[in-house]
């Protein structure tokens, strides 16, 4: 296999070894399966996902592709890992979900394939995996339809965010096997708004997502100073 050069292999290895348990939802993932309710919701308000087409840039394991799939989409799941792709395959197979379908490819070479193509891409805690987030940014421009949604969800960099999302999350309470994320690839919102800047997207909405773990709860609300989400718009033509 080539290596893309937008991919860190050991990032893809660690999605692909643990692809298996993607969806046991008390499993290593269950923090994706807990947020999923969540953002779902947030994207269809705004998107409104009935009938577009869908694409899921990083979609791992299939969790929120299949959801939007559900909600009457027609959706396209990406990643670079095969493992997790299989297992999403498998379970819209099923759970015979139709309108769904996995490919193995980069959003950079799909964007040169089929540019405009998407009423709706969504990129959800997936930059702070890849070595060039700026660049999948771009991607997903490219590949929305002029007056399209590109949604994107990561986590922010700072001393709160370390304290949270890597000693927090995975020494302390253990929500994510250790090594799940690396502080220094995490991207504050104005990083992230300047990589949508440059990629002519407009950023429309911006929330912040907590947890409680008392209460093993999330919710969305105006704070991004750990995980956070962006809602951005493609210029109509
Ligand atoms: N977006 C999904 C999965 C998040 S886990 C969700 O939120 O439910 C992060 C995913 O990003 C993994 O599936 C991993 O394989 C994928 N990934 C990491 N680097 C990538 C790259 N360069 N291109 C595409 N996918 C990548």
């Amino acid at each position: 296999m080539t290596t893309p050069v937008n991919a860190d292999p050991a990032e893809l290895e660690k999605f692909s070894e643990l692809a298996h348990r993607w969806w046991d939802a008390e499993g290593e993932f269950r923090p994706l399966h807990q947020i999923n309710p969540l953002r779902l919701a947030w994207i269809d308000g705004i998107a409104a996902l009935a009938g577009k087409q869908v694409l899921d840039v990083g979609c791992g394991g299939g969790i929120l592709a299949e959801a939007m799939a559900r909600k009457a989409a027609q959706v396209t799941g990406i990643d670079l890992a095969s493992k997790p792709l299989r297992v999403a395959q498998l379970h819209a197979l099923e759970a015979g979900v139709a309108n769904l379908t996995y490919r193995e490819v980069s959003a950079e070479a799909l964007a040169q394939e089929s540019p405009a193509a998407f009423d709706v891409v969504t990129c959800m805690e997936m930059l702070e995996h890849v070595p060039d987030p700026a660049s999948v940014v771009a991607a997903c421009a490219r590949l929305v339809r002029p007056g399209g949604w590109v949604f994107f969800s990561t986590i922010n960099r700072n001393p709160k965010s370390f304290a949270f999302a890597i000693v927090g999350a995975e020494y302390v309470l253990k929500l994510l096997p250790r090594g799940t994320h690396e502080w220094n690839k995490f991207i504050t919102p104005a990083e992230l708004a300047a990589a949508c800047r440059a990629a002519d997207l407009d950023l429309r909405h911006t929330r912040g997502m907590q947890y409680n773990p008392l209460t093993r709860r999330y919710w969305l609300d105006a704070d991004t100073s750990v995980n956070y989400l962006f809602a951005t718009q493609r210029p109509a033509a």
